[in-house]
């Protein structure tokens, strides 16, 4: 059995205190063994980063964005092998995997511009022959601990702007899908980046309370469920760490009656099942107004599900795999058990669906729920699964009033032909990425990506211009240089112009 360790100062290592499974999910087989990390290991990681900081930082910043120049190159050559561990570890089809790299990729790309990026400010003469200017400087050594659902791409969220702005960083991927993280860290060190300055330790809790106690680590980026999110925050915060923590979601799309219902319909099949519904901007709840246009939509919908294909991840006419594990297949089976004991419509049943030849796999079929109420438990907790939830309201009102009272702020959207409608959606709605008449608002490299209320830990939004602010301190510099004929004495009151 293949195993899966930690990359330390640019070397594999096997170091481990106990070992775990790692699963293809379509077969429900094991296929590799992961190590995980002792405590030593995490300690020493942290000081070869340390050791390998000053050298990094002080490298021009062209120089470190040209390494990720080449690191793109590399990602692309490697591309059919990076999604074909994706589609082992975690399930999803070949083209969605593709997908989520080519998303990753462009977070490279934006790193690329680091010159422009680092560039701060300056201004001349604030005060006589005085200039000041401000400047980023890189904090040290950072952690990342990602969830299983983007192997690829929420590790690109995080170390290529970490990297470029001038730290060193280490990455704690999922245990549940861990080799896809471990392959791309492995390509810096070919794209010509130092050893140390990028490592990779495996591992579960333990490991994510030794980063988190760690004094050589200044700032954690977290991606995965609230509750973790909640405690990787609480955590790294009384630990004296900068910490931006990204949660769970619940994503509503309004469902106007004056939207074109079939493009409608169209944007919520792929929204709502793509990647087995297991992506954080997923649509899962639609928000129909008025009966008739709910009606409308449950027939529509109907057919739609009736032809997705469900599958293994390497034949690329399905449109979604399994779910991640027999665990997570049982609650997700178990929340539209509870739709349905609490009254709900089960339109279509995706429950213990049979795949020809994957009898053992963790798939669930897409899943249609109507007649879904706020009070439901399948309503107010994160499915992360293939279940679209249709609840019916009279009005817009209505529908933005709950979602505003969800705990959960991700992604959101409306379908409407109704600019004034949409205007004061956008304007009002208490969500931090909105889409109008885009099901999946989730925003390009350059700009930010974050959720409000309970979907985000932290002041700063991931990747783009925030991870620029995230991964530096700022330091303001005043200067003179005082000729020798104007010198003036000591001054005791506040200087001002
Ligand atoms: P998870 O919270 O179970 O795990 C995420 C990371 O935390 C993993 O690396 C895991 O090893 C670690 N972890 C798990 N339990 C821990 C514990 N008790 N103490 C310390 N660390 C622990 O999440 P997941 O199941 O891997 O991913 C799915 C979740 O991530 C969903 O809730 C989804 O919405 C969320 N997610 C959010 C975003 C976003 O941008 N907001 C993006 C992707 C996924």
């Amino acid at each position: 059995m293949e195993k899966i360790g930690h990359l330390i100062n640019g070397e594999l290592r096997e170091d481990c205190t106990d070992t775990q499974w790692v699963y293809n999910p379509a077969t429900g087989e094991a296929i590799r063994e992961l190590l995980l990390a002792p405590d030593a290991l995490i300690n020493e990681a942290v000081e070869i980063a340390k050791a390998a900081f000053p050298a990094w930082r002080d490298q021009p910043a062209i120089k470190r964005a040209r390494i990720m120049f080449r690191y793109k190159q590399l990602l692309e050559e490697n591309k059919d092998e990076i999604c074909k561990l994706i589609g082992e570890e975690h399930g999803k089809i070949a083209h969605d995997a593709m997908g989520e790299l080519q998303r990753g990729i462009e977070n490279v790309e934006y790193a690329c511009s680091a010159t422009e990026l680092l560039k701060g400010e300056f201004s001349k003469n604030v005060g006589p022959a005085i200039d000041s200017w401000s400047e980023h400087q890189p904090l040290g050594v950072v952690a990342g601990i990602t969830p299983f659902n983007f192997p690829a791409m929420v590790p690109l969220w995080m170390f290529p702007m970490a990297l470029v702005c001038g730290n060193c960083f280490i990455l704690k991927p999922s245990e549940k899908d861990p080799s896809t993280s471990l392959f791309i860290a492995k390509l810096l060190k070919e794209a010509g980046l130092p050893d140390g300055v990028m490592q990779v330790i495996q591992g579960g809790k333990s490991v994510v309370d030794g980063l988190l106690t760690n004094d050589g680590i200044e700032a954690v980026s977290f991606v995965g469920s609230t509750p973790i999110a909640k405690y990787i925050y609480e955590k790294a915060s009384q630990n004296g760490k900068r910490c931006q923590a990204l949660g769970g979601a619940k994503n509503h799309a309004i469902v106007m009656p004056d939207c074109d219902l079939e493009n409608a319909a169209n944007q919520l099949v792929g929204a709502a099942y793509g990647s087995c519904g297991e992506r954080c901007m997923a649509l899962s709840v639609a928000v129909a107004v008025g009966a008739e246009t709910a009606d409308n939509l449950a027939a529509l919908l109907t057919p739609k599900l009736a032809k997705l294909r469900v599958g293994a991840f390497y034949d690329n006419d399905n449109d979604f795999g399994p779910l991640i594990s027999r665990e997570h297949k049982q609650k997700v089976e178990g929340y539209i058990s509870s739709a349905e004991n609490d009254g709900a419509t089960i339109v279509v049943d995706g429950r213990n669906p049979f795949i020809e030849g994957y009898a053992s796999g963790y798939f669930v079929g897409p899943t249609l729920i109507d007649n879904v109420l706020p009070t439901m438990t399948s309503y107010q907790e994160e499915i992360f699964g293939p279940v679209l939830q249709i609840v019916r309201v009279d009005t817009m009102q209505e529908a933005m009033a709950l979602i505003d009272s969800h705990i959960y702020g991700n992604g959101t959207c409306i379908f409407t032909r109704d600019g004034e409608a949409a205007r004061y959606f956008s304007d009002n709605i208490k969500v931090g990425m909105v889409g109008i008449n885009v099901p999946l608002p989730v925003p390009v490299a350059y700009h930010s990506f974050g959720g409000w209320k309970q979907s985000l830990f932290g002041d700063l939004h991931a990747y783009g211009p925030d991870a620029v602010k995230f991964y530096t301190r700022r330091k303001t510099i005043t200067q003179r240089w005082p000729s020798a004929n104007v010198r003036e004495g000591a001054v005791f009151s506040m200087p001002t112009l």
